[in-house]
């Protein structure tokens, strides 16, 4: 039950009301991969430049996490720089430079084309299909996206959206994509344009879980302080899809589960910069925080 992440690998430079980063290792599949892993095994897809350090290489293999798909390329890594307002929920980017990234074309490795759970992290929907064409077999295909990519590749990632079992999505990412400023219609809208089940993110208000005979709210893990939320989206994200790996159970009550999983991963990460809180954490962490969520939206009718 392997687990396949395409996305970026990438430098970030982040600045929060808590403090600021530079050039720590970031990007969708990064987060996403490390979140996974401690619930399945990972295979990443992707690219970095030559300036891309051994020590962040370590930090993956660490993680048991297969790279097999991860090209070096000459020329430089991905970078993305962004600026978090005081409501943490709204972010600004100040410099995104695909480098490495323009033109590549994702090339699944032979081993990697039955994978069972595929994510097809915020990258470009160009590079997402091709993905998903490579793929012999699966399970289950998820797929993020962002605002970059609605605004610019909006036809690419309608011709994803028919192909894939669950969205995961921010929510001012689905009303940009539903031209509807109200949640639940702007859900049910994408839900017309092909996936099975919607995902909202709504940052430090939980997410929100829509399919066409369910709608499901978990709160997010309230936390005291929030340092970064870089990567949050992308953990949940890896928790989810973990967890659906881990269990093999994709009916409603497992479906739920895993988004609880993926909360639970994700309250993680944002409780310092970058990677460094996830990359400190033991599964035991994981399990014990799940049940104290478990307690915390206890309700009995
Ligand atoms: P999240 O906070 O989960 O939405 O994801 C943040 C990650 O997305 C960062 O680590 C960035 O490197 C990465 N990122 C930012 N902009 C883009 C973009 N246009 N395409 C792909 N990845 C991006």
């Amino acid at each position: 039950m392997s687990i396949l992440v395409v996305g970026t690998v990438a430098f970030d430079s982040i600045e929060t009301p808590s403090g600021s980063a530079e050039r720590v290792l970031g990007g969708s599949a990064s987060y996403f991969a490390v979140a996974a892993s401690f619930f399945a095994p990972v295979r990443v897809v992707g690219v970095v430049g030559e300036d891309f350090p051994q020590e962040y290489i370590d930090l993956f293999t660490q993680r048991g996490i297969d790279l097999q798909g991860l090209k070096r390329e000459r020329g430089e890594t991905f970078h993305w720089r962004g600026r978090y307002h005081e409501d943490l929920n709204v972010r600004d980017t100040l410099e995104l430079h695909l480098n490495v990234l323009t033109g590549f074309v994702p090339r699944l490795p032979e081993a990697y084309r039955d994978a069972e759970y595929v994510f097809l992290g915020n990258i470009d929907p160009e590079m997402q299909l091709e993905v998903l064409s490579q793929l012999r077999c699966f399970r289950l295909v998820a797929c993020d996206t962002m605002d970059h990519w609605i605004q610019g590749s909006v036809e690419a990632l309608r011709k994803v959206l028919p192909r894939i079992e669950t969205l995961v999505i921010n929510d001012s990412e689905a009303r940009l994509l539903s031209g509807d400023h109200n949640i639940v219609r702007a859900a049910r809208s994408i839900l017309k344009m092909g996936p099975k089940t919607v995902l909202i993110k709504r940052g430090e208000y939980g997410v929100l879980q829509f399919s066409d005979s369910s709608v499901f709210a978990v709160p997010a893990y309230p936390l005291e302080e929030v340092f970064d939320p870089t990567g949050a989206g992308d953990s949940f994200a890896g928790g989810f899809l973990g967890q659906l790996a881990r269990s093999r159970d994709s009916g409603q009550g497992g479906l739920r589960r895993a988004i609880v999983y993926g909360s639970v991963v994700a309250s993680f990460t944002v409780e310092d910069f970058g990677l460094k809180r996830l990359s400190s954490l033991s599964l035991a962490d994981i399990e014990e925080r799940y049940q104290r969520f478990v307690e915390l939206t206890d309700f009995h009718t």
